[in-house]
């Protein structure tokens, strides 16, 4: 039997595992959606793969994404190169610039939710296809829409119910602030290049401030020994005040956070404003996910300046925190009537008058002729509030057999009886 490739995953109502339990997943997409709109955003949809370009050119050349080759390329028949998208930022922003937002009222608020890809070594809480909930706002660099970029991401995570948040804030600063804090990381990690990892050797010289974020506790050790001057303290001007700005928008807000000097984020495009929320219930691989700011990106895809904030929420991860925290995910609803067939005949008749009631209320049928005894036993199996029988007998008739589960109430109604009593609210 063929299996799934490691690291994907089913998901389904009844999955083992919580996070790809669909009425789980569907509880973060729905509430994440309600927030993101109710907030004036709009969704978009865009193609999980693009050319291979617009994917490099957004996650940067020196990313682990692509030094580690954690995009699934592809070649279409004409033998252009394509990949499955490991974030979903390239791609909006690249439709923003294809469909010409930038003549709309700006700024222009997108959010989506869906698969991501990235060949990674599978572990609990990192799979190769995951989801994220995505949220991008584009057209105007002004520090009140990276805090109310955390903001709406905070609100996300407290409606679904969680608690254990915690917000870290960051800034990764101006282009020419990071080049004067890369030279300073160079000539510090220089004279022990020897110790460092491989990943992190390459990194000194391509992108060092790669090396702090490091997964690896020898570079992590290295890292803590030097004790290296964070990123916060080389910002120009210009971006110490639009961080400082953040901070104050956000304490308006009342949205706690903490000021985390090491938070870089692992993309080559971000700018200034850079932040995580973490949950302090799931161990080490703890975001549930991140955002920052990415003013250089539209140019880096050949479009004009577009300056933009926005943020990705690992859906999965999500869900791993709901389970710790015990929140209850209300269960699907089961139908509130059960039309049995007792014989052939009444399996088209059942399957008729459930659809004709199904705009009204839900139905689901037995399918296979069975007992009486039975179809109230799958009847109760299934939640059902109502039990419907059609028979020989209902047939002579022109009736249907109408048992209430609850109270064992039972009588024999007309099609148009049925109809009039699913007329008003749903008894359920
Ligand atoms: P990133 O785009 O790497 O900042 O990821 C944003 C969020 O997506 C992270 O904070 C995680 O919650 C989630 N995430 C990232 N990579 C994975 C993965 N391989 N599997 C599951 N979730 C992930």
């Amino acid at each position: 039997m063929l299996k799934a490739v490691p690291g994907t995953n089913d998901i389904f109502a009844q999955a083992r595992e919580y996070p790809f339990r669909e009425p789980v997943f569907r509880y973060i997409t729905q509430t994440a959606e309600e927030v993101l709109r109710g907030a004036g955003a709009q969704m978009i949809h865009t193609p999980i793969f693009e050319y291979l370009e617009v994917l490099q050119k957004g996650v940067g050349l020196t990313s682990d994404i692509v030094v580690k080759k954690e995009m699934y390329v592809l070649e279409d028949r004409g033998g252009r190169v394509l990949g499955l998208r490991p974030e979903p930022t390239a791609s909006i922003v690249r439709a923003y610039n294809e469909h010409g937002m930038k003549v709309w009222s700006q700024p222009v608020r997108l959010f989506t939710w869906g698969p991501i890809f990235r060949a990674e070594r599978q572990q609990k809480g990192r799979y190769k296809q995951f989801h994220q909930v995505d949220y991008e706002a584009l057209g105007l660099a002004d520090p009140l829409l990276d805090a109310e970029a955390i903001a709406l991401m905070v609100r996300i995570y407290k409606t679904l119910g969680l608690k254990n948040l915690e917000v870290k804030l960051g800034s990764v600063g101006d282009p020419e602030d990071r080049l004067r804090y890369n030279e300073y990381l160079r000539e510090l990690f220089r004279p022990h290049a020897e110790k460092l990892s491989e990943d992190s050797r390459v990194r000194l010289e391509a992108n060092p401030m790669r090396i702090l974020d490091s997964k690896s506790e020898i570079d992590q050790q290295i890292v803590a020994d030097l004790q290296v001057k964070p990123m916060l303290a080389f910002l120009g001007e210009a971006s110490r005040a639009f961080h400082e700005k953040v901070c104050y928008y956000l304490e308006r807000l009342g949205i706690s956070f903490s000021v985390d000097p090491s938070i870089v984020r692992g993309l080559d495009y971000y700018v200034r404003t850079a932040w995580e929320v973490h949950h302090a219930q799931i161990g080490a691989k703890s975001a549930l996910g991140g955002g920052g700011r990415y003013d250089g990106l539209s140019e880096m895809l050949g479009g004009p300046r577009v300056p933009g904030v926005g943020f990705g929420i690992g859906i999965e991860r999500v869900a791993i925190a709901l389970e710790q925290e015990g929140i209850a995910i209300p269960p699907d609803p089961s139908p509130t009537l059960y039309l049995a067939p007792l014989d052939e005949p009444a399996q088209i008749e059942a399957l008729a008058l459930a659809e004709s009631l199904r705009p009204k209320v839900s139905v689901e049928i037995g399918y296979t002729p069975k007992s009486p005894r039975k179809a109230l036993e799958d009847a109760l199996k299934k939640g059902a509030c109502y039990v419907g029988f059609l028979g020989e007998g209902e047939r002579a008739r022109g009736v249907i057999t109408l048992k209430h589960l609850e109270s064992g109430e039972q009588k024999e109604l007309e099609p148009l009886q049925l109809h009039s009593l699913f007329e008003g609210p749903d008894p359920k």
